[in-house]
């Protein structure tokens, strides 16, 4: 075992922690679908504190169908720059915020090219990232760092 400090975070190499992976290396087609998007919640939210829960539609009193001057909810497009959850997700009705789920199979944040899976489990070794990403492993042969990754079936096998 060895414990080294990444850009001023400490990872122990017996102890997994967040595993980066790139978005092609996931088979997305056996992905569940019930992903949930941040951006498009929190757009979804806006509306609804300002239009009132019940209407679903162009309300005058969402500055964000004024400033498009139809239902903001339609012009919204979820692309990859926005962060999406994935995974079993539990949400804390209190805070608002979700957390990985203990008995789940993986939790896994999607944004832009990369996922990071931060529990799984499954595990994994490989190599500490690059600063982008502090204290997290990204995958390969040689590593001897325990990171979480996906189950085998929802990744393209390495070679
Ligand atoms: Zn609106
Ligand atoms: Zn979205």
């Amino acid at each position: 075992m060895s414990k080294i400090i990444h850009y001023g975070k400490l990872i122990d190499s017996d102890v997994p922690t967040t595993g980066v992976i790139n978005t092609n290396e996931v088979m997305w087609e056996f992905m569940d679908n019930d992903e949930i998007c941040l951006v498009c919640d929190e757009a979804i939210k806006e509306h609804s504190d300002h239009a009132g829960n019940e209407d679903f539609g162009y309300s005058d009193d969402c500055p964000n169908c004024k400033e498009g001057d139809s239902y903001c909810i339609d012009y919204l497009e979820c692309d990859s720059s926005h962060t999406r959850l994935h995974g079993d997700w539990i949400l804390d009705t209190n805070t608002g915020l979700y957390d990985y789920d203990p008995q789940g199979e993986f939790t896994m944040i999607e944004n832009e090219s990369t996922c990071q899976i931060i529990f799984s489990k499954t595990i994994a070794k490989g190599n500490p990232c690059s600063p982008c990403f502090v204290g997290q492993v990204e995958f390969s042969k040689d590593g001897d760092f325990k990171a979480y990754t996906l189950p085998e079936e929802l990744l393209y096998k390495r070679e």
